[in-house]
């Protein structure tokens, strides 16, 4: 795996130019400990004493965004080549768990079972409960509640790769669920740090088009009155499929209750998201063992209202716990072709003729003067397809870019792309949700 180093240089500059996604992993090979995590009012990101810095260049070494400092393209294969993957439709036996889950339950099944197994003591998930609900937290779950009080999507920052440093500090091993910078951070950290290995058994990729800063949450709990003192816990999906975005009061009384489809995943989803979104080339997580997504495509839209999770296999510890799952009556799954896997989500197929290497050139151009892809940034514009150029814009001369509130107002603006079909087909599986509740 390619790593991205320049002399004296730290985490800091990744940072300073804009591109963190806010993993974490530099935190965990710190040899000074000299990196402080801030969860920031828009986005999470690592704060480097540089007293204390020695400049030994570890963090760039694990970072998953160093590649954008150097202007290198990290060289993936390209994914509509790898044909001969296994993928499966699949979900949790349980509409217990299936229900409140983002798409069929599959991880959360799939976690239940290899701790049952004995395989696993539990996983590297992420909630948003409790003060400040709106900051979404990863944590380490150990038992069956945990795991399901952790189900569904989280399209708010996450930094799955802090909580390593609390995996190196106990015994036990441990499924990691996140995006795929924060598995590609992983990774690279089990190359600095072998023990690593030996204590995350399995990895799960989150198939993903982006993250969403926190302003887009907030924008939309502000937007529909929710009084943020009240809220305890915010719940993006479940509810049946494809779900509803909730929020929950202490006592667990719904106090914000929109669809998914024709509501929040207009507002918040595609709301604001990191720089570094925009310059991403994996969103099929290349470096997990299994990748995990929601079948869209209309039979499931117009059909479907518990919802089966999207399973791609990549490696051979995906494989085998796929295979056991299933063999143990833990998970329900047919086989679909990869083909059928990437026509779900056909908009994250990046090939080498995508916009977004343009945009990627575009970030080159507007934040180094490199001139390299000026080619590609012109036809792409001419294409129509620039619209990375005002976010990239807006980023290089925001001076509190992690931070920024006012990014919130005009969030307020944005009016909800309602479709009345999609809000019906959400209302439909939620009706069907209740009627099982009961
Ligand atoms: C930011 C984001 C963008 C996504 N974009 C797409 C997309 O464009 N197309 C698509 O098909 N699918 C997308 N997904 C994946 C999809 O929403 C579901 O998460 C996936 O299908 C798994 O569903 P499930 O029912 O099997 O998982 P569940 O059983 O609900 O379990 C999900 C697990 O993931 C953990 N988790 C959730 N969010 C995060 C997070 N941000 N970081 C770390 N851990 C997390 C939860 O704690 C839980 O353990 C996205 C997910 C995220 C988080
Ligand atoms: S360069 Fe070394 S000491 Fe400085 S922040 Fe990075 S890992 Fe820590
Ligand atoms: S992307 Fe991850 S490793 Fe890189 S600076 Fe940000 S938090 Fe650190
Ligand atoms: S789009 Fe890419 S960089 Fe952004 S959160 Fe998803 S995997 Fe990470």
């Amino acid at each position: 795996m390619k790593s991205y180093t320049t002399k004296n240089q730290s985490v800091a500059e990744v940072v300073r130019k804009r591109v963190c996604c806010g993993c974490g992993a530099c935190t965990v090979v710190c040899p000074t400990s000299c990196i402080e995590f801030v969860y920031g009012n828009r986005f999470n990101y690592p704060k480097v004493d540089t007293e204390q810095c020695i400049r030994c260049g570890k963090c760039l070494k694990v970072c998953p965004s160093a590649f954008l400092l150097k202007g290198n393209d990290p060289g993936y294969p390209c994914l509509t080549e790898q044909k001969d993957l296994n993928c499966y439709l699949a979900h949790s036996p349980s509409d217990e768990v299936r229900l409140d889950a983002s798409s069929g339950g599959g991880i959360t099944g799939l976690i239940l079972h290899l701790m049952k197994k004995g395989q696993a003591d539990g996983a590297i998930v992420a909630r948003c409960q409790g003060k400040e609900p709106w900051i979404a937290r990863s944590f380490i779950a150990t038992t069956r509640e945990q795991l399901l009080s952790a189900r569904a999507s989280k399209y708010a920052p996450v930094s799955s790769c802090v909580t390593l440093v609390e995996v190196l500090k106990r015994p036990g091993r441990y499924v990691l669920v996140g995006t795929p910078c924060m598995i590609e951070g992983l990774a690279k950290l089990q190359e600095q740090l072998p023990k690593l290995k030996e204590r995350i058994v399995l990895t799960v990729g989150l198939v993903c088009a982006g993250m969403a800063s926190r302003q887009s949450t907030i924008a939309f709990l502000q937007r529909y009155g929710v009084n943020l003192d009240k809220a305890y816990k915010i719940v993006y999906r479940g509810g049946g499929w494809p779900g509803y975005f909730r929020v929950f009061d202490e006592k667990g009384k719904i106090i914000l209750k929109k669809p998914l489809l024709g509501g929040s995943l207009d507002l918040v989803v595609p709301g604001d998201h990191y720089l570094r979104c925009w310059n991403c080339l994996d969103h099929w997580a290349r470096f997990a063992d299994i990748a995990v997504s929601d079948p869209w495509c209309d039979e499931m839209v117009d059909n479907e209202t518990k919802g089966w999770s999207g399973i791609m296999v990549r490696t051979k510890s995906g494989q085998h716990a796929i295979d056991s799952s299933i063999s143990e009556g833990d998970m329900v799954a047919k086989k679909v072709s990869a083909e059928q896997m990437y026509g779900y989500n056909k908009h994250l197929i990046i090939t080498s003729t995508h916009p977004r290497h343009a945009w990627m050139a575009l970030y080159q151009l507007i934040f180094f003067g490199r001139l390299k892809g000026l080619k590609s940034v012109l036809s792409s514009l001419i294409r129509k397809k620039g619209i990375g150029l005002l976010t990239t814009l807006r980023a290089r001369f925001d001076q509190n870019y992690y931070e920024n509130e006012s990014v919130r107002k005009r969030l307020l603006r944005v009016q909800p792309g309602v479709t009345e079909h999609l809000r019906k087909r959400s209302e439909i599986a939620h009706n069907k949700y209740e009627s099982v509740q009961k």
